[in-house]
């Protein structure tokens, strides 16, 4: 059966996806789409793809709440259950490792997104062709 949501088009989701995770452009692979630590280039440095048309807004702090909670609260309960350590320690170990996942995934998350909304041509990415 075919799919009828698909969006007609020869970008691929998944490697750009995944080219978005590692903050590079959807389109080549290889340019830098991050200037500084979440500040997105107009364009990308090596293909010159049109990346202005990113509308990320919300959606990386969204997506990096919703796993980072998800990951961090079972571990905090097991962690609690299991152990019972001191709460200095435990609110030691959970605040570094919390903090140290939510700034690793943020900018990959923003470059996710930006890949899903190029494979996509959402916004003005269609007009870009
Ligand atoms: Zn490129």
């Amino acid at each position: 059966m075919r799919d009828t949501t698909a969006v007609p088009t020869d970008r691929q989701l998944w490697p750009a996806l995944r080219r978005g995770f590692s903050r590079k452009c959807p389109n080549c692979g290889s340019g830098p789409i991050l200037k500084s630590y979440l500040k997105l280039r107009e364009t990308c440095p090596v293909c010159r793809e049109d990346l202005s048309h990113a509308r990320a807004d919300d959606g990386p702090a969204y997506l990096t709440i919703l796993i980072v909670g998800h990951l961090m609260a079972p571990l905090l309960h097991i962690a609690f259950v299991q152990f019972r350590p001191e709460p200095l320690v435990l609110f030691t170990i959970f605040g570094i490792g919390t903090i140290t996942l939510s700034l690793y995934l943020l900018p990959r998350l923003k470059g996710a997104i930006v890949a899903f909304q190029w494979a996509r041509l959402m916004h003005g990415f269609s007009d870009s062709r």
